[in-house]
């Protein structure tokens, strides 16, 4: 196996798989990269709910879309159109293998299972050490493995942690054309937390519990959440658990990107793709991929300008986060307020880091004022 490569991408998930395809295109085929994972992606292991306008490289895999939404908390209940967008599910073996099918065809890209156990750059060397397979070096690496400690004390951080079961009903009991994109109803325990469904059938869907905190709970009490969901508010007495998903992502500011050096670009959670208020990183990795390629494109070193990080919607997601942490208003009755009082599509196009300064000045006026005025001030001296 050749040691030498241009590019070696670090890490075969949602980022490195979707870099790697689009660097299996006919003009990149001039270069020599290698992608290495110690998993061999054959399992569902996770589930990607997005927005599209319908422009999106992977949308054509999505199992189901929906055009309308469910917001649910304690005073407010509504179904929601989002246009122009769909809301999809792209289940991740099907992207896994879309992708890998296109990136093992390719002439140019190697894909290797293995541990990568040390990424070493420094001006003379840009090596990836594997545990099985040796060293290989590259021109330059691109690394989505999440490794960093960071430290809460300094950083504004919060797990968002979720079970989620696709479940099988004996009976129709689900509307496939609403998803229910947040229902915040459900008992808070002085937490954030909210549950999903997302049916692809009368008869079928995933009904998640995501919760927001620095407190990882023990597997039954997902259990116990998702089976009170179930049978209580969504009145399902027989029904049978067919899947069974278990994540949880960083939801911080952090600066990932500030372990980006010459030769070394992050990508992926692992370099801040997923967004500080939300851990939505599907369309954000889209975003950074689509910069890197056009980099590479074009003959220049394949790294991020500052302000690709540092702009408007890190502050927002500050401030957002600590609204969250020092529990000065619920989430809940943020997103709702919100919800209730601006257009769909609009919300979820802040959610996508797109809006204009006008837009914004719409959406940060509906919530409850002095909560964020307090959390602003905050952050000012915290990062000053
Ligand atoms: C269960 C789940 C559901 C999610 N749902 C959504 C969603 O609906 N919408 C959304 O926008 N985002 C969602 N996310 C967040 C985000 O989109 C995903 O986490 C996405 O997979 C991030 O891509 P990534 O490449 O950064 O990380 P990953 O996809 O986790 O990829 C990292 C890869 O590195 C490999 N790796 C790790 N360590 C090593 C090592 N030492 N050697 C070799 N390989 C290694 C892993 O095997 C993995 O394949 C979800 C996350 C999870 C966990």
């Amino acid at each position: 196996m050749d040691l030498d490569y241009d590019y070696i991408i670090c890490g075969a998930g949602g980022a490195g798989l979707n870099l790697a395809y689009r660097l299996a295109a006919k003009e990149f085929h001039k270069y020599r990269i290698l992608l290495i994972d110690k998993d061999d992606k054959q399992k569902d292991d996770r589930t990607w709910s997005i927005w599209t306008e319908g422009d999106g490289p992977f949308d054509h895999l999505a199992e189901k879309s929906w055009s309308k939404i469910l917001f649910k908390n304690d005073e407010f209940e509504k179904v929601l159109s989002i246009e122009p967008y769909q809301y999809i599910k792209i289940n991740g073996i099907d992207f896994y293998n879309y992708t890998l099918d296109k990136i093992k065809a390719a002439p140019n890209i190697t894909f290797l299972q293995d541990e990568i156990s040390n990424i070493e750059t420094s001006s003379t060397l840009t090596n990836v050490k594997t545990t099985s397979s040796g060293t290989f070096k590259a021109k330059w690496i691109f690394n989505s493995i999440l490794q960093v400690d960071i430290d809460k004390s300094k950083h504004n951080y919060v797990d968002q942690h979720f079970k989620g079961w696709i479940i099988k009903t004996s009976e129709p009991k689900f509307n496939p054309d609403v998803a229910t994109f947040m229902d915040f109803s459900i008992e808070q325990k002085s937490e954030c937390r909210f549950m999903y469904v997302l049916p692809t059938t009368a008869q079928e869907a995933l009904v998640e519990v995501a919760i927001f905190s620095n407190n990882i709970l023990k597997d039954n009490a997902y259990d116990e959440i998702l089976r009170n969901y179930i049978e209580e508010d969504l009145g399902i007495e027989s029904y049978e658990i067919k899947e069974t998903e278990f994540g949880v992502i960083p939801m911080t500011t952090y600066p990932f990107e500030s372990a980006n050096a010459h030769g070394l670009t992050h990508i992926g959670t692992a370099g801040s793709a997923a967004k500080g208020s939300t851990g939505y990183a599907f369309l954000h990795i889209q975003d950074q991929v689509e910069f890197l390629v056009e980099k590479i494109r074009n003959g220049n070193p394949p790294i991020f300008p500052k302000s690709f990080f540092k702009n408007k919607y890190r502050w927002y997601d500050d401030v957002l986060l600590n609204v969250l942490l020092n529990k000065r208003m619920p989430l809940g009755k943020i997103f709702g307020d919100m919800f209730k009082k601006l257009p769909t599509g609009l919300m979820l196009k802040f959610l996508s880091n797109k809006t204009t300064m006008i837009e914004d000045l719409r959406i940060i006026s509906k919530p409850k004022f002095l909560p964020f005025i307090k959390a602003a001030i905050n952050e000012f001296w915290r990062t000053k």
